[in-house]
């Protein structure tokens, strides 16, 4: 857009250069469409600096709406997973402990617990996992 203000810019400057005497008809004519490309340029300038801001802006609203749409997505997820709980043995004692599998992390294949009933520690394994 710079490009066109410097386009009229040396416009303005060939018809200094020509000493076009004021008075004449072609001189006012030329004048004055100078004029005209100068303020047509200016406000071309005007909206692209416009235009550039809206853009910020869209892109700052697409960022924030990603953000939101993955965290509803996580949290229709999150309510999905809530009741999927498993019934497992306490080795030690035989208590029927009720877990919740997203006590897995991602990926996990086994985790320690502790028994609520008898306080001991057993490994507890991921049905889920693939090895
Ligand atoms: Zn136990």
């Amino acid at each position: 857009m710079n490009n066109v203000l410097e386009r009229v810019a040396y416009l303005r400057g060939l018809s200094d250069g020509l000493a076009l005497e004021s008075d004449s008809k072609e001189s006012k004519l030329i004048l004055e469409m100078i004029e005209v490309m100068s303020e047509m340029a200016q406000s071309l300038e005007e909206l692209s600096e416009e235009m550039a801001e809206i853009d910020d802006y869209v892109e700052l609203i697409d960022e924030d709406l990603d953000e939101l749409e993955d965290f509803i997505y996580d949290f229709e997820e999150d309510e999905d997973e809530e009741y999927d709980f498993e019934e497992i043995e306490c080795p030690y004692c035989g208590e029927i402990i009720e877990i919740d599998k997203n006590l897995f992390e991602e990926g996990e294949c086994e985790t320690e617990m502790v028994c609520p009933n008898c306080k001991e520690t057993f490994i507890v394994d991921n049905d889920d996992c693939d090895e």
